[in-house]
């Protein structure tokens, strides 16, 4: 093929390029298989106790994102149970839009309560944001008219990171460092219209910088689209995770999260700043529109699970999950330590220590993931540790010595 040919079939890879994404991942991704960490398969006794079956090996989960242990409580599970008896369908087979059951609006109002603001379900968080993002872009969410600058954060999940080709055929799509507010402060005052899209609490530890973003977005009207999958039910009184929790919601904010982590059901939700986007976002964004809404046993699951988040037991679970992340920061001083996020990262430094210590810890009874370049920077790659709130203090001492004596032996 001649280079004239090439250029027009190579597309113009602005914000997306699977050649130089797959040649870092897929020698991170074989190497973790290599190394025996991918593809286990296991029966669940609990978070604390899974059971490979053909070995027998057992081990506990030091990566989930079930912080709070609601991924098996008995009024959950039998949240989704109930919901399908009481349904007697698996679900209805025509947008939502159109026809839904009374189960889900029910959902939309509980979780209205909750969020204290209009509340959109989705099939996921993932599909939430694939639908509203660009419609941000577009501007047609937040008032106004005209397209907005999209302004991503580095470190934003993949979920968002992943929608840039589309809000790219909408407006002009840029990547700002990471939390660097007078980045986002000089792009305002280029642009009359700005969306800043972010993570509230990090995945690789860390938090959005929202005191800066509100005053951002009461000097010049910024738009702030935040993804607090992370913090959800793990903060606030009613768990609304960190942004919602410290700011009111208005025209100009949205705030998404996944409701298959710490909210320990499935699906993903959206807090909207305006009653109009509720039935216009149905109504237009995208997957939400031509695709399925969560199924009837998810429904059944979230209905518990926001039901649990009234009562005193969430307030427990939220102590008891800070209890284990303290006793963690006190063996293994980090520079997140302190924060309050469920998320750290022990420090080794060189790539394959890394991975031989996740190897040995899985080994040792815990599966916590190595990461390396290009999740965490060069030279910078350590063992990510997920904090539990349903994980046994003993458990915990127990893995907090095998690190240390793993680490010193190495
Ligand atoms: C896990 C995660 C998601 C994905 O959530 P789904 O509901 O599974 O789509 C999105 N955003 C962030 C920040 C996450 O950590």
């Amino acid at each position: 093929m001649d280079q004239s040919d090439s250029n027009e079939i190579v597309g113009p890879r602005r914000y997306r390029n699977a050649e130089a994404m797959l040649a870092h991942g897929e020698r991170v991704w074989l190497r973790a298989a290599d190394s025996g960490l991918l593809n286990i398969q296991v029966d669940h006794e609990s978070n604390d106790r899974l059971i490979v079956r053909d070995s027998g090996h057992e081990f506990t989960l030091l990566c989930s994102c079930s912080y709070l242990g609601l991924n098996h409580h008995p009024k959950i599970i039998e949240g989704a149970v109930s919901a399908l008896r009481k349904a007697g369908t698996t679900g209805l087979s025509i947008a939502e839009v159109r026809v839904r059951l009374n189960l889900l609006v029910e959902l939309e109002e509980s979780l209205r309560d909750l969020y204290g603001a209009p509340a959109l379900p989705g099939v996921s968080c993932s599909v939430l944001t694939a639908g509203i993002l660009p419609l941000i872009a577009s501007g047609h969410i937040g008032g106004g008219s005209g397209p907005r600058v999209m302004v991503f954060d580095r470190f934003c999940h993949f979920s968002m990171a992943y929608i840039k080709p589309i809000c790219g055929d909408e407006a002009l799509v840029l990547n700002c460092p990471h939390n660097d507010l007078n980045y986002l402060e000089d792009i305002c005052k280029k642009y009359p219209r700005v969306a800043y899209v972010a993570d509230g609490a990090y995945s690789m530890g860390g938090r959005t910088a929202l005191e800066g973003l509100i005053e951002l977005q009461d000097r010049y009207g910024l738009f702030l689209y935040f993804d607090d999958s992370h913090a959800l039910s793990i903060e606030g009184p009613h768990g609304e995770g960190y942004v919602r929790s410290r700011m009111e919601m208005n025209p100009l904010t949205m705030i998404v999260g996944s409701l298959a982590k710490a909210f320990g059901a499935s699906g993903g939700v959206a807090m909207l700043g305006s009653e109009r986007d509720f039935q216009f976002l149905y109504r237009n964004a995208g997957p939400v529109t031509w695709s399925q809404n969560m199924d009837v046993a998810a429904v059944g699951a979230c209905l518990a699970s926001a039901e649990l988040h009234r009562t005193a037991e969430l307030g427990q679970l939220q102590a008891k999950l800070q209890r284990n992340i303290d006793v963690f920061d006190r063996r293994f001083p980090t520079r997140f330590s302190g924060n309050g996020l469920p998320i750290r990262l022990i420090d080794v430094g060189d790539e394959d220590l890394a991975v031989r210590l996740s190897e040995q810890l899985y080994q040792a009874g815990y599966y916590c993931s190595a990461v390396f370049f290009p999740i965490v920077a060069r030279g910078a790659a350590g063992v990510r540790v997920m904090l539990r709130a349903d994980l046994e203090a003993d458990r915990l001492d127990h893995f907090c010595d095998a690190v240390e004596s793993l680490m010193a032996s190495a």
